[in-house]
């Protein structure tokens, strides 16, 4: 018995110089000095040992016991201050270093634009109307004065759904829905999204954005139009901007007209932006064409009307001077983020 105390002691001091942390230090503290340990088992042998040799070896046992106790905690405030200074070592925090950017989230330039015109034209006394994405070809095409092979279909490549539907390729979808509805005068706007089936460049996409106005009532001329075009570009440009008008065709319109306003850039006198003509090419417009009206269920012989329209990110690469239509759909941050 007395030689097994010895042992156990040996074999304690040899394991604990094997110890690496304070973990194994208290699982070798388990192991010697648990109830399954070598030590209690040395206590509940001591039970058969004669009774003259029992206090003497009991003593012993107890001394060993302390003592192991003993080196266990003296091993464990070691291990334990060293841990902490490698926690404090790995875990410091460099004050000096600079800290991460935080960026604000903002409006996408296009929704922005969008809403700047819409506030401009209710503040004219316009309303706002929506059309549907997905319409018939009769909203978008035929009632709009496009009969069936007109080559003027031909100008926006249709994505069609099948043979009657289609993804608009304009907010003048919208014109008819409001006609149908709405006794004169009107006056409306539709802002949306509109599809193309083109090839994606710098200069054109599969889907961009439109503002259309659409004003009806007796006694409505060209020279309205003029007006209200005249207004809209210098409250949105925010100066006295010369605007000029030239003649076009769209089927709705007659006669039609390309709006032009003096760049806003040289101011006229030729750069990049306006490719040296001095001029910005910045909507379509005219005044309704009977038959729409006659679609629409208003009497061409009492009143008339104009309508005009605009592409949104046009408008923005000639306001941000972006020259790529796709940057404002790919949505990459560090563009977006120059806003
Ligand atoms: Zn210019």
């Amino acid at each position: 018995m007395d030689h097994k105390v010895g042992e156990v002691r040996e074999q304690f001091k040899q394991e604990l110089n094997r110890v690496k942390d304070s973990k194994q230090v208290e699982q070798l503290k388990v192991r010697f000095l648990g109830k399954k340990g070598p030590l209690q088992m040395l206590m509940t042998e001591l039970r058969e040992v004669s009774s003259d040799l029992r206090p003497l070896l009991g003593k012993k046992l107890n001394e060993l016991k302390v003592e192991l106790e003993f080196l266990c905690e003296q091993a464990l405030t070691g291990y334990k201050e060293a841990e902490l200074v490698r926690q404090i070592e790995t875990e410091k925090i460099d004050i000096t270093l600079p800290g991460r950017r935080q960026f604000q989230g903002r409006m996408h330039p296009i929704s922005h634009l969008m809403q700047e015109i819409t506030a401009i034209l209710r503040g004219m006394g316009f309303t706002v109307q929506y059309g549907p994405d997905i319409d018939t070809d009769w909203y978008n095409y035929e009632g709009l004065n496009f009969p069936p092979d007109h080559p003027a279909r031909e100008m926006q490549d249709t994505f069609y759904i099948d043979a009657r539907r289609l993804l608009r390729s304009h907010t003048s979808n919208t014109q008819l829905r409001v006609m149908e509805k709405t006794t004169p005068p009107i006056r409306c706007i539709a802002p949306g999204t509109v599809y193309r089936n083109e090839n994606i460049s710098s200069r054109s996409h599969v889907f961009f954005h439109q503002v259309e106005g659409l004003y009806i009532d007796r006694n409505v001329s060209f020279a309205d139009l003029f007006s209200t075009m005249q207004e809209f570009w210098n409250k949105l440009l925010k100066r006295e901007i010369q605007t000029r008008f030239r003649p076009s065709y769209f089927p709705f319109v007659e006669p039609g007209l390309e709006v032009d306003v003096q760049c806003t850039q040289c101011n006229g006198k030729g750069c990049r932006l306006c490719k040296h003509s001095g001029w910005l090419e910045v909507c379509g417009a005219g005044m309704v064409h009977p038959e729409v009206l006659r679609n629409g269920g208003i009497d061409p012989e009492v009143y008339a009307g104009y309508a005009w329209g605009m592409g949104v990110e046009r408008l923005a690469m000639l306001r941000y001077d972006v020259n790529d239509i796709r940057l404002f759909a790919e949505n990459d941050l560090r563009f977006l983020r120059q806003f």
